[in-house]
C-alpha cells in the first residue's frame, strides 16, 4: 500500500494515477471483502488501545471531490470502533464567526485529545482548495497557507499526533455516474445539489489545486496517501490497511494500572 503514498517532496501529476486501479486485487472483490473484514477487526482493537493507553493523538484527514466517497469510508472503514473514542469533525463554509479569525482556528479546536481519533471530514486543506479555485481571497493569501499548514502539522505531530492524509481519487465519469445515482434513487436525492453541478464545471482547476496540495503537504510525519476511490471495495481495503499498519507501528500498549493490584482478593 505504501505505493499509494505521496513521497515528500515529489511533484504529483493525478493523470498518472488511475482512479480505478485494484492494485492485487484484479476482479477479485470477495478476497478484497475478506482482508477487509480481517483489517476491520484489528483497528478495533487498536483503537482500543489507543483510548486505554491515553498517550497518542490519531488525525485522519479525508479530502475529495463531490461523491468521492468520503462519508462511505466514515462508514464502513470505521464500522465497530468504539464511538467513545472516535469523533467526526466535518468542515462546511465558515460561519460568519469563524470568518473573524484565522482559518487554522476551527480547525485547531477540532484536533484530537489524548487517546482519541479524530476523522476530518474536509479539512483546512478547503483553504487552499475551494477557496483558490472560487478565487475567494486572493492569491497572495492562499499562497502562503501551504507553509502554514506544515508548520501547524508540523506543531501538531510534534505534540503527539499522529497524522494521515487521504485523497480520495475518482475520476469524471465516476462522479457523473455516482451524480446520477443520487439524482435517481429517492434515498440519495437529499445529497444532491445543484450547486455540485458548478463544482463539477471547474472539475480540472480543482484537480490542480490537489495536484499543489499533494506536492506541497506531504510530509514524513504528515503523509498524504492517493487512494484510487472509483471502485469501493478497493478504498476501503486501501485505507483500512494504512491506518492499521501506521497504528500497529505505535507499537502500543494496555496501560498498567496505577495502583498495586498485588494480592487483591475479591470477596
Ligand atoms: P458530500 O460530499 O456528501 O456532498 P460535503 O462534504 O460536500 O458532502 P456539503 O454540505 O455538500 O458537504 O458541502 C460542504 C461545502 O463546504 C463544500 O462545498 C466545501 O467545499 C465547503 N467548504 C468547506 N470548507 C470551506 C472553506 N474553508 N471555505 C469555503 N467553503 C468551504
Ligand atoms: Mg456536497
Amino acid at each position: 500500500m505504501k505505493r499509494y503514498l505521496v513521497k515528500p517532496g515529489a511533484k504529483v501529476n493525478l493523470s498518472e494515477f488511475d482512479p480505478a486501479d485494484t492494485g492485487e486485487f484484479k476482479g477479485g472483490k470477495e478476497a478484497a471483502l475478506a482482508e477487509f473484514e480481517k483489517l476491520n477487526k484489528k483497528l478495533e482493537t487498536l483503537q482500543e488501545l489507543l483510548f486505554a493507553e491515553r498517550k497518542r493523538k490519531v488525525l485522519i484527514v479525508l479530502q475529495a471531490m463531490d461523491t468521492g466517497g468520503k462519508d462511505g469510508v466514515i462508514r464502513r472503514v470505521f464500522d465497530g470502533v468504539n464511538p467513545a473514542g472516535v469523533r467526526v469533525a466535518s468542515f462546511k463554509a465558515p460561519t460568519a464567526e469563524e470568518l473573524e479569525h484565522d482559518y487554522l482556528w476551527r480547525i485547531h479546536k477540532q484536533a484530537p485529545g489524548k487517546g482519541e481519533m479524530v476523522i476530518f471530514n474536509r479539512s483546512h486543506y478547503e483553504d487552499v482548495l475551494i477557496v483558490r479555485v472560487h478565487n475567494l481571497v486572493p492569491p497572495e493569501v492562499w499562497k502562503k497557507r501551504f507553509d502554514q499548514i506544515n508548520d501547524f502539522e508540523r506543531m501538531l505531530a510534534e505534540n503527539g499526533a499522529t497524522i494521515l492524509k487521504f485523497y480520495l481519487h475518482i475520476d469524471k465519469d465516476e462522479q457523473k455516474e455516482r451524480l446520477q445515482a443520487r439524482l435517481d434513487d429517492p434515498t440519495k436525492r437529499w445529497k444532491f445539489r445543484l450547486g455540485d453541478l458548478d463544482e463539477r464545471k471547474l472539475w480540472d482547476e480543482y484537480m490542480k489545486a490537489y495536484e499543489d496540495v499533494l506536492s506541497k503537504t506531504s510530509a514524513e510525519h504528515a503523509p498524504w496517501y492517493i487512494v484510487p476511490a472509483n471502485r469501493k471495495w478497493y478504498r476501503d481495503l486501501v485505507i483500512s490497511s494504512i491506518l492499521v499498519e501506521t497504528l500497529e507501528d505505535l507499537k502500543m500498549k494496555y496501560p498498567e494500572s496505577e495502583e498495586n493490584l498485588n494480592g487483591v482478593v475479591i470477596e
